[in-house]
């Protein structure tokens, strides 16, 4: 007889749907989805959820048609985010909802793209963030209903979207305003999750693609990651007549369930130790409580470091990034010398907060493909 694992009551500190602080424009409820359900279902409709589908996550598509783009991993994280969350008894939906919406804000080319993208603004007085440009992407850019801007999602997935990474004091000097979201305060424990679901999944995806593309080689990770070493090692004494490649999948599949373990027990662990019963509490801790134990945050941080030096600094992603920098500087370069060049619908917003947005906004939006597409027929001469 299979055991079936039975789903923990919803924790006193989750976040329970009748304590949404609602849309910014009041909708009638509907009948048989919660709203955080209403509000996964409006994203995953999105036309910014597409599009992450042409998104790079570290492997462009001249690499291969298996490696994990932006959609890819972001289901990943979402699969993560969801076990993590139910073993914990927390608000799935709403964990759902924030893990599909995590990386929306993401301009064509990865960090390199948001960087390029940063450095422009910045030239501006302004700045560019992947987190709160999702937000404009929810609270305005996308156009489907015909009474409001925007998806109107609940403001626990806003809030949930613009803390993603960090949290704020309110003093910080910021492009957008985000004061009414409860600066000074932690997220509620699902929104905590997010970011450490994102870790679990692109450490353990970016050594899986990074194994297959031959970029990286066995001995290197072996050496790089004391964790690693273990988990495969483990893989090789249970299955000592398989072949090399299906050892390190063993040694990945093992790698998220060690990772996802250590975040489900030593959260369980800090909500007990700080008595935490209630989503006051989790909102005024002075720090975020859904995290690893110390040494699984080392041996993390181990496999982060060892990805940065040797998968993301590697000659031939760096040579693909060089050229992925340089074409969104050359398209902000085409657009500034004449926005009339702008598509119409960004055009007509030019006055809006000026050129500088309109065209930032615009090139942000694009996916990798259309990025390369414009490029082509614009400024490649
Ligand atoms: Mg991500």
């Amino acid at each position: 007889m299979p055991a079936f694992v039975s789903r923990p009551t919803l924790l006193a500190c989750a976040f329970a749907d009748r304590a949404t602080e609602g849309r910014r424009y009041p909708e009638r409820p509907h009948p048989y989805r919660t709203e955080y359900q209403r509000d996964r279902d409006r994203i995953i409709h999105s036309k910014a959820f597409r599009r992450l589908e042409n998104k790079t996550q570290v492997f462009g598509p001249e690499y291969s048609d298996h490696f994990r783009n932006r959609l890819t991993h972001t289901l990943e994280v979402t699969q993560i985010a969801r076990t993590i969350s139910q073993a914990l008894g927390l608000n799935t939906d709403l964990v759902e909802a924030l893990a599909l919406s995590h990386d929306i804000g993401h301009p064509p080319f990865s960090h390199e793209g948001e960087s390029a993208l940063d450095a422009i603004m910045r030239s501006y007085g302004a700045g560019f963030d992947h987190n709160l440009h999702a937000l404009t992407i929810v609270e305005d850019f996308e156009e489907k209903y015909a009474s409001f801007r925007g998806l109107n999602l609940t403001f626990e997935v806003r809030e949930g979207i613009v803390k993603h990474s960090r949290d704020y004091d309110g003093s910080e000097d910021l492009y957008l305003d985000i004061r009414h979201y409860r600066m000074g305060q932690r997220p509620p424990l699902e929104a905590q999750l997010i970011d450490l679901a994102d870790e679990v999944a692109y450490n353990s995806a970016d050594l899986d693609d990074g194994f297959d593309s031959g970029l990286l080689k066995l001995p290197q990770v072996l050496e790089g990651s004391r964790l690693f070493r273990r988990l495969y090692s483990q893989a090789t004494k249970r299955f000592p007549r398989s072949s090399v490649k299906l050892r390190f999948r063993e040694a990945i599949r093992s790698l998220i369930d060690h990772l996802a373990t250590s975040l489900i027990e030593e959260t369980r662990r800090r909500l007990d130790e700080n008595s935490i019963t209630s989503i006051e509490t989790v909102r005024n801790h002075p720090c975020r409580l859904v995290g690893f134990d110390a040494l699984c945050d080392e041996m993390n941080r181990e496999i982060k470091s060892f990805l940065r030096r040797n998968l993301y600094d590697h000659p031939r992603l760096k040579a693909a990034r060089n050229q992925a920098r340089r074409l969104i500087e050359k398209l902000f370069d085409y657009y500034s010398q004449d926005p009339c060049r702008l598509p119409a619908r960004h055009f007509s917003r030019l006055s809006e907060n000026g050129p500088h947005w309109a065209i930032c906004n615009y090139i942000a939006g694009m996916t990798d493909k259309y990025a390369l597409y414009v490029f082509e027929r614009t400024c490649s001469e």
